[in-house]
């Protein structure tokens, strides 16, 4: 059922061409008229081509696949800021959400599978930026009092960033009747809020208190 929702979402075009297909072929029971039709037909799918922009569908399929090289790239930084963490509840909290995050590629790629299409990723530059601007902190508060609440920082920064990602994609499942991608896409968002959540709750407890 989900399937055919998501089929839905991507194939907007799919039911006015069967139904232009059909017409067609009722006229064209003579072979003489044919190939002035076609030239009509090949004439008016390439204006078509033209004019005719991208959907909602698509749209939907281009962040997933954003999020989906978003998580496989905050899978590579994970383990680099469990290292450099100084407080072991900092460093616990990385490494659950490592965890967790392995669940959240895993959720990506059943969602393409959902939707027929192999699982690919597209460059996420905000993610790119913000795993850069983590190594950055890293090697700048290296063997500071500071670097925890700069590695916080930053881990909240990658979250707000999956949070605003996951709930807009399970809006827009939801605004199409894939019931099942936006359980699914729900189920993530829950765990990068967690996450988030924990993070605060770390900072607030001894972090900052740490660097003041
Ligand atoms: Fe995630
Ligand atoms: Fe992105
Ligand atoms: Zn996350």
């Amino acid at each position: 059922m989900a399937r055919k929702a998501m089929k839905r979402a991507t194939k907007k075009s799919t039911p006015k061409k069967g139904a232009a297909r059909k017409a067609v072929a009722k006229r064209s029971a003579s072979k003489a008229r044919r190939p002035a039709k076609s030239a009509a037909r090949k004439a008016s799918r390439g204006a078509a081509r033209r004019a005719e922009p991208k959907d909602l569908g698509d749209l939907f399929m281009e962040t997933l696949k954003d999020i989906y090289h978003a998580e496989k790239q905050i899978l590579r930084a994970l383990p680099k800021m469990a290292k450099a963490a100084q407080s072991g509840d900092l460093r616990r909290a990385f490494e659950t959400h490592m965890q967790e995050t392995r669940g959240h590629v895993e959720r990506v790629e059943k969602i393409f599978a959902l939707s027929g299409t192999p699982p690919k990723a597209k460059p996420c530059h905000a993610i790119l930026g913000l795993v850069e601007e983590g190594e950055e902190v890293m090697k700048e508060f290296k063997g500071s009092d500071a670097l925890d609440a700069g590695l916080l920082a930053a881990a909240q920064a990658v979250e707000h960033y999956e949070m605003s990602r996951y709930g807009t994609l399970k809006s827009w499942a939801e605004q199409h009747g894939m019931q099942e991608v936006a359980r699914l896409l729900g189920e993530t968002l829950a765990e990068e809020k967690h996450a988030d959540e924990l993070l605060t709750q770390i900072a607030e407890s001894n972090v900052n208190r740490m660097a003041a």
